[in-house]
C-alpha cells in the first residue's frame, strides 16, 4: 500500500491506498495554526497511526498548498505562509528516517484523476482545482510533468487570456501581479466581481442559487464567467492540447460549465474545428488531492 498526505489549511488528511484503489485507512487531524514544528510532528505522528492501523509500512507521498523550490527545496507560494522557507521535505524525512515525495495539492488532484479518476482513459490530463483559489497540473501518460521550475500546470497566475477594456488591467492578485485568471475564475474573485458590478456581497455558491432563481445580474456575470473559463481553458487547449480536462474544488460542482464552456472555447481555439477536448467532473471528489498524494509513488 501507498500512504497520502493532504496537508491542507485546515486539516491534515491521510490515507492507505491499495494497488486496486481502496481505501482502507483514512485519518483527519486539524492542522496546528502557524506553528511549523507542530505541522511536521503532526505529519510524521499521522503516518505511524497509518501504518500502525494498516499493519505494515508503505511509500509516503504528501501535497501542500505550495511548492518546494527546483533549486534549495525549501517551500514557497504556500498560503499556509508558516511552511514558506521551511525544508518540509529534509524535516520529515529525518523524524521518518526515509524517503518522501512532495508536490503541490493541484498535481496531487490531477494525478489521482488521471490515475484511476475522470481522465483514466486519457494520456493527457489538464487538472485544475478551482475554490478559494485556482491551481493545475498536467499529467501526461499517467507521469505528473512536474517541470524545470516545478510551476508547471501554474495557469492561474497568467493573465486573463484575450481580455476586454473592461477587463484591463484587472484585480491586484495576491501574486504582485494584476487581472491573474485566479482572480477571475476562482470562487472568491467570482464572487468579488458580482459585488463589483453591483451585487450583494455574498459567496460564489450564494451567486449561483440566485442564478438559479432567475436574477439577472448573477445571470450576467456568470455569462462573463463562462466566457472567461473558456478563453482561460482555450488558451490551455492551444499550448498543451490536452485529451481531458477535470474540473475539482468548489466550482466544479456547477453542473452548467460541463456544458456551456466547451460550446464557448471553439470560439477562441486556433483550430476550424470544434476540440473534442472533454471537460469533466472529478470522479473522487473532495478525496483527488490526498489520492493523488499516494499516487506519487509507483506501485510496488
Ligand atoms: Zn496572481
Amino acid at each position: 500500500m501507498r500512504i497520502g498526505i493532504d496537508l491542507g489549511g485546515t486539516k491534515i488528511e491521510g490515507i492507505a491506498l491499495e494497488k486496486d484503489g481502496s481505501i482502507p485507512v483514512r485519518l483527519r487531524v486539524p492542522t496546528p495554526k502557524n506553528d511549523y514544528e507542530h505541522i511536521v510532528s503532526s505529519i510524521v505522528e499521522l503516518v505511524k497511526k497509518i501504518e500502525n492501523k494498516y499493519g505494515s509500512s508503505g511509500n509516503v507521498g504528501i501535497g501542500i498548498p505550495g511548492s518546494a523550490s527546483a533549486k534549495t527545496g525549501l517551500i514557497r507560494n504556500a498560503n499556509t505562509v508558516c511552511l514558506i522557507g521551511q525544508d518540509l521535505r529534509g524535516d520529515i524525512e529525518a523524524q521518518l528516517n526515509r524517503p518522501i515525495r512532495l508536490a503541490n495539492d493541484a498535481d496531487c488532484f490531477a494525478l489521482s484523476e488521471a490515475s484511476d479518476g475522470a481522465g483514466k482513459n486519457s494520456n493527457s490530463v489538464f487538472g485544475v482545482i478551482i475554490g478559494t483559489g485556482c491551481g493545475s497540473g498536467i499529467v501526461i501518460n499517467k507521469q505528473l510533468l512536474e517541470g524545470a521550475n516545478l510551476i508547471a500546470g501554474e495557469w492561474g497566475h497568467n493573465p486573463l487570456p484575450w481580455p476586454t477594456d473592461d477587463e484591463r488591467p484587472g484585480t491586484a492578485c495576491y501574486c504582485g501581479q494584476r487581472g491573474c485568471i485566479e482572480t477571475f475564475l476562482s470562487g472568491t474573485g467570482f464572487s468579488h466581481n458580482y459585488h463589483a458590478a453591483g451585487g450583494d456581497k455574498i459567496t460564489a455558491e450564494q451567486i449561483m442559487q440566485r442564478v438559479d432563481q432567475g436574477e439577472s445580474l448573477a445571470n450576467e456575470q456568470f455569462d462573463l464567467y463562462i466566457d472567461r473559463m473558456a478563453r482561460s481553458l482555450a488558451s490551455i487547449i492551444n499550448v498543451l492540447d490536452p485529451e481531458t480536462i477535470v474540473l475539482g474544488g468548489g466550482m466544479s460542482k456547477v453542473k452548467q460549465l460541463y456544458e456551456r464552456v466547451p460550446q464557448v472555447w471553439d470560439t477562441y481555439i486556433f483550430s476550424p474545428e470544434p476540440a473534442i477536448t472533454q471537460l469533466l467532473p472529478p470522479v473522487h471528489g473532495d478525496s483527488g488531492g490526498v489520492r493523488g498524494a499516494a499516487w506519487l509513488w509507483p506501485e510496488t
